[in-house]
């Protein structure tokens, strides 16, 4: 049976990764710094460990087949568009992936799959929020906007030097905002649609919910079950990327907040405020990966936004209820 290692399971897309793979008959080591924060994958084996040291790492990738790096220093625009955290993202993370492939390698991993971020593509292709492009090709001359995305270009590099000098075999992902139940909520490290529902969720009817920016800035979101079918669907193949996963459902901002409200059912007005905000527009552009894989996402982003807005609405109103509980007992 192969054994598998996911790096930064106790994360939410390697959380999502380990459940499916356990559920796909595999033995799987799950490694994470920290634990989950909602439900602790079914792992047959669960190791808390920093993968920045070295020694941590050689021990984890011994006896494995294949690794799923999905470990990373990373958060929403909050958290990775602010500035005050470039040198940890691109330190913390830049030295999983280096430990990662030089240990692996020295074990004997045969396979390494690595999640990239549309945020390594060029800020002059996305000034357009209704005509951003983002197609594979288009990275280079590279120019992100952020650490993170260099960190990301520079960790795609190293994943390919490591394919042409070592043999590795190596498959890399770009995603495109990748959302849905089990992923980080409050706390500062939360993207758009996790926020936006966390703020629907809290609001009283009637009040108002804050938008950074002008909130005509265009994303697109895929649903979590969709991202790992894309992602197991590249590793089984012989195609190495790095290829775009994600949606071609680009909305704004405002287009959003207007549909959770509407799968909220709550009437409320929009606050445009200052705040971090990332490129101007980006859409997924999936002609590669349906051409080599024959993939694109079976379902709408309303679909996944009420999926998700049901779960974050039961945390929130959980946590109000423990906030409510613990006032009570002071
Ligand atoms: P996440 O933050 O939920 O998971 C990352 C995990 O890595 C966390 O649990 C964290 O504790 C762990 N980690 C960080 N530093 C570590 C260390 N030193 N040692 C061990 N574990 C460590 O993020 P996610 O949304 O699940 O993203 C997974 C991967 O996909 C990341 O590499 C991210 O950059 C990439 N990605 C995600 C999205 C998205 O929309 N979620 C988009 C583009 C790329």
């Amino acid at each position: 049976m192969q054994r598998i290692l996911v790096n930064g399971a106790g994360g939410f897309i390697g959380g999502h990764m380990v459940k499916r793979l356990k559920s796909e008959g595999y033995w799987v080591r799950a490694v994470d710094i920290k634990d989950h924060d909602f439900c602790r994958p079914p792992a047959d084996e669960f190791i808390l460990g920093d993968l920045r040291d070295q020694r941590v790492v050689e021990q984890v990738v011994d006896g494995i087949d294949e690794v799923y790096q999905f470990a990373a220093d990373m958060g929403g625009a909050g958290y990775i568009f602010t500035g005050e955290h470039d040198a940890d993202v691109m330190h913390n993370s830049a030295s999983i992936n280096l430990n990662t492939l030089h240990y692996g390698l020295k074990a004997g991993v045969k396979k390494f799959f690595y999640s990239s971020s549309a945020c390594m593509y060029p800020e002059y292709n996305q000034l357009d929020p209704l005509n951003p492009k983002c197609s594979e090709d288009s990275a280079y001359p590279a120019a992100p906007d952020s650490e993170y995305g260099w960190e990301k270009l520079f960790s795609e590099r190293l994943y390919l030097a490591y394919m042409r000098n070592y043999g590795a075999q190596v498959r890399i992902a770009r995603f495109h905002n990748i959302f849905g139940p089990n992923g980080t909520w409050t706390g500062g490290k939360e993207k758009a649609p996790a926020a936006m529902c966390r703020k629907v969720a809290e609001a009283e009817e009637g009040s108002n919910i804050e938008i950074w920016g002008d909130g005509l800035q265009t994303r697109s979101f895929l649903y979590i079950d969709e991202c790992i079918e894309a992602v197991r669907r590249l590793v089984q193949s012989d195609f190495t990327g790095p290829v775009n996963i994600g949606s071609e459902e680009m909305v704004t901002i405002n287009q959003l907040a207007s549909m959770v409200m509407q799968i909220a059912g709550k009437e409320l007005a929009i606050k445009h405020i200052a705040g971090p905000l990332g490129v101007r527009g980006r859409n997924s552009d999936n002609r590669l990966i349906q051409e080599k894989l024959g993939w694109k996402p079976s379902r709408s982003l309303r679909e996944g936004m009420e999926k998700t807005y049901q779960w974050i609405s039961t945390q929130v109103y959980a946590s109000q209820s423990r906030e409510a509980c613990s006032a009570v007992l002071v």
